[in-house]
This record gives structure tokens, sequence and C-alpha cells, in this order.
């Protein structure tokens, strides 16, 4: 008969195993006897990047029982209101496209969308992302989602907004919440994964406290994904036939200007590639981004540190090789595997922790007894998948709409790799209408307003994927659109003067002023 799992056993001490405790711990706990212990090697660094997140992370914290205030402090954590594309699209002259996608979603006006306006009428000097959120705004004067004024210093702004964080302090932030609450941790090293005659796994052979049995094992041994892959042998389902770039370099380099902080990430195109810069309160965390197929290391690290300029002076890049795609399943016998041993897709959206999140609440949701039912564990990886594809077609668009012809790099990115059946059938569709609502049923971080977002950041419409006018069955209203950008304009004005400077909002919150 089926038994309640009593223990959890969770190995790798980054990112994922951390969230996952600490998830698992609050989500899971209540009414139940229930021992989570975390194994982590002493001698295996985590992959010690993954410091720009996406918006569900305040309702994680705050889940959690972690204050953003000590949040703030501990991680040198930032604001993060939307991701800056540079240079990854051309204009009609060849210069450099730059564009944000933000975190929020166009309202309609009265029954139409507010693309279908952009795009039929423009905005004059506005980008399309400036018709309906304060976020471009914000990014340029440096602001925090935050106002001063009546007293309430913390009074929150309507603008969507995510974190930066130390990935390093928010994985020692995690172990001392996870570790106050009751989870066990074991610093040693796992040498051998028993098997039973089921082939689930009975027990992990550890170097100093010998045999440890396993119920439910949590695989967060990272890119090596050593139970799910090395022990139980499940398949790995490469991308590299969507997506080009198998490798990083990583670096910190200082603040240049100590007083402004942009709450924003920014990815910029560079000749096989691309380059993330993420501002943390203390300092920026940069990377390169590459295809190994276009760029031996020493010339993708001439090429980074060419572009990082004097900000860059005597570093010296760490080399990180990525596996891209996921497990086939993500959930197998007794074994789930999360972060980056359940898979990985280039960090472009900065969506890694955020799947870790999802699986860890979905595995609370469908949690098993000691029968491991079948049914929960499909359903499971299914939503998982499901995920991952997701995730991946978005990426997928940044490089199919991309127009450089500058490198061979960015000419295959668009015309030698495949584009999944689902997307490229929809990129057909776009070229004679946007993105709308019913294109993208159960997407759970993409919907069809961040599609749009993307589509006219890159100005596809203007540079030759789309064909003529685009596809419209209503007319419209061109006085109500003036006068909602009238109105919309005024807002935002407004909402800037009241919103508090960046980085003095955290210096204060800091405690430093
Ligand atoms: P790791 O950090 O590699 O941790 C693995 C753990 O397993 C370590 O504690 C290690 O000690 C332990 N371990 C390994 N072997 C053993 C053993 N034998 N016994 C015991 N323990 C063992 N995500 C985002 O959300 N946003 C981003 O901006 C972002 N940027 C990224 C940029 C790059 C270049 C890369 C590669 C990833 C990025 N990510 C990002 C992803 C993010 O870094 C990871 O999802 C996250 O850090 C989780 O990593 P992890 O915990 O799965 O693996």
């Amino acid at each position: 008969m089926a038994k309640p799992i009593r223990e959890i056993t969770i190995v790798g001490g980054g990112t994922a195993g951390w969230m996952a405790a600490m998830l698992l711990q609050t989500g899971l706990q209540q009414g139940r006897k229930l021992k989570i212990t975390l194994i982590e090697s002493p001698d295996i660094a985590t992959v010690g990047v993954g410091e720009a997140t996406v918006p569900n992370m305040p309702r994680t914290l705050h889940q959690c029982g972690i204050s953003e205030r000590d949040f703030f402090r501990t991680c040198n954590a930032s604001f993060k209101l939307g991701v800056d594309f540079t240079d990854w699209n051309r204009d009609r002259a060849g210069k450099p496209i730059s564009y944000i996608n933000p975190f929020a979603r166009p309202p309609a006006l009265g029954h139409q969308e507010l693309g279908v306006y952009y795009s039929d009428l423009g905005a004059g000097p506005l980008d399309f992302v400036q018709t309906y959120t304060p976020t471009v705004d914000f990014i340029r004067a440096c602001r925090a989602p935050r106002m001063s004024g009546a007293g309430e210093f913390d009074q929150k702004l309507k603008i969507g907004y995510a974190y930066h964080l130390d990935a390093g302090k928010f994985a020692g932030l995690m172990q001392k919440t996870c570790t106050e609450a009751g989870v066990r941790h074991l610093r040693d090293n796992m040498q051998d994964v028993e098997l039973d005659d089921r082939g689930y796994v009975a027990a992990l052979q550890l170097e100093r406290s010998g045999r440890h049995p396993v119920e439910l094992v949590i695989d967060c041994t990272g890119f090596r994904g050593l139970v799910i892959n090395k022990a139980l042998n499940e398949p790995f389902v490469s991308y590299s036939r969507y997506l080009a770039n198998d490798r990083a370099m990583a670096v910190q380099i200082p603040h240049r200007d100590k007083q402004k902080l942009e709450p924003v990430t920014r990815s910029t195109a560079l000749g096989a590639g691309w380059s993330w810069r993420v501002p943390l309160y203390n300092r920026i965390g940069t990377g390169y981004v590459f295809s190994s197929a276009h760029r031996t290391d020493d010339e993708a690290r001439d090429e980074f540190l060419a572009h990082l300029g004097p900000d860059a002076k005597d570093a010296e890049p760490r080399v990180i090789p990525m596996r891209i795609g996921r497990n086939r399943r993500a959930w197998v016998k007794n074994c789930v595997a999360l972060g980056l041993a359940g898979g990985f897709i280039e960090p472009l959206e900065s969506t890694a922790i955020h799947m870790i999140d999802m699986s860890v609440r979905w595995l609370t949701t469908y949690f098993p007894d000691s029968d491991f039912a079948p049914p929960l564990r499909d359903h499971f990886n299914r939503l998982t998948d499901r995920m991952y594809d997701e995730v991946r077609d978005f990426i997928v668009l940044h490089y199919a709409l991309g127009n450089r012809t500058d490198s061979q790099y960015w000419i295959d990115a668009r015309e030698t790799l495949e584009v999944p059946d689902r997307l490229a059938e929809l990129l057909e569709t776009w070229r004679y209408a946007l993105p709308g609502p019913l294109d993208l049923p159960k997407a759970v971080l993409f919907d069809h307003s961040t599609y749009q977002a993307v589509l006219l950041g890159k100005r596809v419409y203007e540079t030759g994927y789309g064909r003529g006018k685009l596809a419209r069955g209503t007319r419209l209203d061109a006085a109500q659109w003036k006068s909602y950008l009238g109105q919309m304009r005024a807002q935002v004005k407004q909402k800037v003067e009241v919103a508090c400077d960046h980085r003095s909002y955290l210096a204060e919150m800091r405690g430093e002023i």
C-alpha cells in the first residue's frame, strides 16, 4: 500500500538545490512530517552565474518569508524593469536598433489591441512599449518602481519588475532560511548511486557519511546530471539544431558611474552571440554567450574584452560550456531533475530560475506517495516539456527574425538553424497579422503581447519581413488613439517625477544614507 513520503533528498547546493529546498519546506511542510536533506559537494563549485530574474521573484521571496529589505542587503540586489536588446536588428540604413522587452502587458483600447493601433497609426517618436508602460522612461531616468511621498516611502508604482541578484549570496540567503527552518545540510560528495531491482534510486553513496537511503531524490547537480543522466540513463534532448550558442564566458566589472544604477538587463549582439550586462548594487555581472562553431574561446575572449573596453582592464573571463536542451523526461522513477541538471536554454530572457520555481511548485501540487503514481509523473513531465518548448520557441524567435548579414553567425542563426514547427507556422501568419490572443494557448511566460513587443521592437514590418499592410477587420478611431496617447504620456511623466532614484532608494534601504 502507498505510504506518504517521509524524506526528500536534494543533491546539489546551487540556486536549484536551495530553491527547491526552500519552496518545498514552505510549500509542502504544512501538516506533514517531512524531512528534507540537501547534500552539497564541498569540492565542486556552483556555476556561479544566473543573476537576472523575471517577475515571479517578489512573490517567491514573500512566500518563503524573506523580506525585500533583507534580500536587497544580503544579495546586493537591484531592480530589473526589463531587458534591453541592442543591435540584434538593423534599420534600413544599417544602423543598430535598440528596444526594450518590458514586464508589462498592453491594455486594449476599446475592443482593439494596442499593437494594432500602433502598427497602423504609429505613435510619432514613441516606441510601441512606450505607448503602454513607463518602463522605458524609468530605465532612462534610472528610477526604482517605488515612490516617495505622503509619508509612504515604499508605496509601489504600478510597473512590472524583477531583480538582479548576486547568485552566490542568494544561495547563501536561501541556505540560511532553509537550515533555520529545519532543512538538514550535508557537505559531502555523492560518489555512487545504488538502484533497486525496479531501477529506482535506493540510496546514495556519500564519501564521508556513507550510505544515504533515498525515498525521493531531486537531482540538482548542474550540467553533470549525475542522478538523472548518469545513474538513470535518461537521454538528454539537445536543442542544438535550433540554437547555436553552446559556450559562455563571464566576468565581473565595477560600476563606471557611481551615481546612476540602471534598472535593466542589457543584451548586446556581438559577432557570434550576445553579451549580457546585469548591474547589481555593488558591481556589474557581464558575459558573452557564443557559438563554438563560429568562435574559438580565444577569439571570443578578444571580442568580448574589446566590447567591454577599459571596464575590463586585467579581466580574465571564466569559460562555461553549456549543454542546451532538456532531459527527455524531467521526472524518472523516484528522481526529479531541476535546474541545469534538468535542462537549460541560453539565458537571453533570464528564465532558468523561474523554471526551477515553476517546477518545484508543480512537484508540490502533484507530490507523490511511495507508489509514485505514473499519472502524476506523466502530468508533471508534460507541463515541464511544454515550459521548455515555450521558452525555446521564444528564444528562437529572436534569431529567426534577426536581419544582420555582417557575420556568418547571424546568417546561420537565421537561415541554417531550424525553427520549431509551431513557431514556423506562426511566423508565416505574422507576416500578415500581428500575434493575436489565440495564437499561443497555454503560454506560461510569453504570451502574444510579448511576441508583439519583440516583432515591433525589432521593427520587422519596416525592414522586409511583413507583407504590406497588416490585416485587421475593424475600423480604428484615430482621435481615440491620439487622446489615449496624450493621457498615457502625461501619466508617465508624472510617475517618473514621483519615483525614487534607483541607487538612492537601495542605499537608503541598505541603511547607507
Ligand atoms: P550549479 O550551480 O552548477 O550547482 C550544482 C551543485 O551540485 C553544486 O552545489 C555542486 O557542488 C553540486 N554537486 C555536483 N556534483 C556533486 C556531487 N557529486 N555530490 C554532491 N554535490 C554535487 N538563470 C537565470 O534565471 N537568469 C540568468 O540571467 C541566468 N544566466 C545564466 C548565464 C549562464 C552563462 C549560465 C550557464 C546560466 C545562467 N542561468 C541564468 C541559469 C542559472 O545559472 C542556473 O539555472 C542556476 O544557477 C541553477 O544552477 P544549478 O543549481 O542547477 O547548478
